[in-house]
């Protein structure tokens, strides 16, 4: 089995460039025809989705447009972590709008950016397409109408996912490997 080193840790392969891209594919086709006539006004959260989101919309069929939005975190003096929604400079009002997002872990942070969404705009939908999903870790109600691959609890990288930065690059993707020292 292959296994890298990255920085001071042992990954090793999950899930091949082959796999991954098939998934996306399959998202694709089922967007094609879920929006067929329709306009989507795509919003990728970086940094993560950048792999994901590019090799999605070369696949993507309706009239589209993609906007890149980021969450800032930071420590609020009384309600401890906040996460915000930035630069999102699109009106949302009435557009068929998908999140896209690298991985859904526990769905806070979906969460956040859905409900800073809808506390602004009226979007005539909403969906989310997001890379890779850990079931056994959502604590969220929140639909995820394209999930491109179910994953278990490991910490992930490549396709667009880091570890301290570094990683984003590897074109499959990575668990790290917790057995080695
Ligand atoms: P959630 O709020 O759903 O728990 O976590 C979402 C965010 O946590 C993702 O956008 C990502 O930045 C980070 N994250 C969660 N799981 C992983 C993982 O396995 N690998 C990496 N690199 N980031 C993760």
């Amino acid at each position: 089995m292959k296994t890298i080193l990255l920085l001071n840790k042992k990954f090793k392969m999950k899930i091949s460039s082959v796999q991954v891209k098939t998934a996306i594919e399959h998202i694709a086709d089922r967007i094609n025809s879920d929006y067929e006539g329709k306009e989507i006004l795509f919003v990728a959260v970086l940094n993560g989705s950048f792999m994901f989101a590019a090799e999605l919309l070369r696949k993507v069929k309706p009239l589209n447009r993609i906007s890149f939005v980021k969450i800032a975190s930071y420590q609020g003096e009384t309600t401890g972590a906040i996460k915000e929604l930035i630069g999102l400079k699109e009106d949302l009002n009435g557009k068929h709008v998908i999140l896209i997002e690298d991985i859904v872990d526990t769905g806070f942070t979906l969460d956040h950016v859905m409900s800073q969404i809808k506390s602004t705009y009226r979007p005539a939908s909403i969906a989310v397409a997001t890379l890779l999903f850990k079931p056994q870790s959502y604590r969220k109600s929140i639909p995820i109408a394209y999930i491109g691959l179910e994953i278990p609890n490991d910490f992930v990288i490549g396709w667009g996912l880091d570890y301290n930065g570094y990683g984003r690059n590897l074109d499959n993707i990575y668990a790290v490997d917790n057995h080695s020292s």
